[in-house]
């Protein structure tokens, strides 16, 4: 059903797909032949697992979108891509993406814009949200169980929301990014899609272990430590009975947001309320530069990362002349040129500008420092404590709380064509303002899901307007309770 889906379907969903046949059959009628015994390997035994193209697999191509490496396919799996396999999983195809990771629309892709699954009211194409909207649309049209994502800024949330799927951004640090493609190591993660939060908790617990070849991987020793400090008389309650103290952000609360998104968020409220949970206002001042600050810091990382694409070291070669007749004296410059889309040749300038002598106090230091507060807003309104903080920031006056929801972006999807091309008069900014509610939980590398909510009553309209993404984030560690808080919602 799956693989018949992923034929028919043109959203341009996948940049490898499965074969229809193949080895991988054989795996499934094993798992299922498990499954009739009663003696299945793990709850995603035989399931087909969509993978974003910028995670490492051995039987098929990982071109990150890019054409740089349009031929490349790695010697070896990601760890995540073992850890499914062990539990049973097949991946089930490789799917689209902003190239390397870069973008809210899924549109920067060397092999064309994913489309949404589902259209407005007046059948315009929308867009899928990105930059892991392949895997996001793989979900929501029934072409494979789960998808991963990785999410930097939110490149598993937005597509989320964008689809009506879930998409869940785990603590920075406990899932292995061995073998998952570098856009800004100290936000990368990799995040989960699936139609269920249940389905995303299931792959969460397989993924969720110490990896000695990822030295960001937190250690077994501190994955103890947090749990016992998690399971503290105080707060253990909060995963079974005790209603919860939920969080409402006053500064999410912004003129831009789509009414129908302003709904979702009140809807979900009102319905915690209703289930017993308290709500409260809480201030967290800071977010209105978190996104300033993710601009200037993912594409400074991303610069540096980058560098290593020459031709030489990794990268399709682009040999021939330079404009002296010289043979291959700019292979680099051609490398690059041709093999980089205008985005990602963006951030590089950006980047490479920001972390340059003259400007790093003024850009890249500063924006250090707006993580930093970040960071310490988060702290302030959580009843938990910061697992990892060595010193712990000062609580006078602030609301306590387990949990923050809000939207996971200001609008619902806007149509492609308006996102696509020169013509359609919309600028880098105006895609990057996309992620001005998912980059704050990244900065701070907390657990965040987004669940859809549906706003309307009548079921048989399902067009986008309809459901909203909502997010949840939660203190460092807390992600059960921010996946419990989810499924409540979804
Ligand atoms: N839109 C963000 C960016 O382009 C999202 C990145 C991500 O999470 N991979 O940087």
């Amino acid at each position: 059903k799956y693989i018949a889906n992923q034929h028919a379907h043109g959203f341009n969903t996948f940049i490898t797909p499965l074969p229809r046949a193949g080895q991988w059959l054989d795996r499934v009628k094993q798992a299922d032949k498990r499954r009739e015994q009663g003696a299945p390997k793990s709850p995603i035994d035989g399931c087909l697992i969509s993978i974003k193209d910028n995670i490492c697999t051995r039987d098929l191509p990982t071109t990150c979108g890019s054409g740089i490496l349009s031929k490349f396919t790695s010697p070896f799996n990601a760890t995540v891509i073992e850890q499914l396999e062990n539990a049973g999983a097949v991946v089930a195809g490789k799917t689209n993406l902003d190239e390397f990771g870069m973008g809210s629309h899924s549109t920067n892709s060397r092999f064309g814009p994913v489309k949404n699954s589902r259209r407005d009211g007046s059948g315009h194409d929308l867009s899928a949200g990105g930059s892991s909207g392949g895997s996001a649309v793989a979900v929501a049209a029934g072409q494979c169980y789960a998808a991963l994502g990785t999410d930097t800024g939110g490149s598993v949330r937005l597509p989320a929301a964008y689809t009506g799927t879930v998409g869940f951004k785990p603590s920075y640090g406990l899932v292995s990014r061995w073998g998952v493609v570098a856009y800004a190591n100290s936000l990368d993660t990799v995040g989960i899609l699936g139609n269920k939060t249940s389905i995303v908790q299931d792959i969460f617990r397989i993924l969720n272990q110490h990896d000695e070849r990822d030295p960001t991987s937190l250690s077994t020793f501190t994955r103890s430590r947090i749990l016992s400090q998690l399971q503290a008389p105080q707060l253990a309650s909060r995963l079974t009975s005790t209603p919860l103290r939920i969080g409402v952000p006053i500064e999410y609360n912004i003129s831009e947001l789509t009414p129908s998104v302003r709904r979702a968020w009140l809807l979900s409220l009102a319905y915690l309320q209703e289930q017993g949970h308290t709500i409260h206002p809480v201030s967290l001042p800071a977010t209105k530069h978190a996104l300033s600050a993710y601009y200037v810091l993912a594409p400074a990382e991303a610069s540096s990362n980058l560098s290593k694409y020459d031709g030489v070291r990794y990268g399709t070669r682009v040999e021939g002349p330079d404009s002296d007749g010289q043979p291959d004296s700019y292979l680099y410059a051609n490398t690059r040129g041709s093999g980089f889309g205008g985005e990602v040749k963006r951030r590089i300038l950006l980047g490479t500008f920001s972390l340059s002598a003259d400007a790093m106090d003024n850009y890249f230091i500063q924006a250090q420092r707006v993580r930093r507060l970040v960071q310490q807003d988060f702290n302030a309104v959580f009843a938990a404590e910061h697992p990892l903080a060595a010193v712990q920031d000062t609580r006078l006056g602030a609301e306590q709380i387990d949990i923050l929801v809000c939207p996971t972006a200001p609008s619902s999807p806007p149509r492609l064509f308006d996102v696509t091309g020169p013509s359609s008069g919309s600028s880098p900014l105006d895609a990057y303002v996309n992620d001005v509610f998912t980059v704050p939980a990244s900065l701070a590398g907390l657990p965040a899901i987004s669940v859809p909510v549906t706003t309307s009553q009548s079921s048989h309209n399902s067009s986008a307007g309809d459901v909203a993404g909502i997010q949840v984030v939660g203190q460092y560690g807390d992600d059960e309770l921010v996946m419990k808080v989810g499924e409540l919602l979804e």
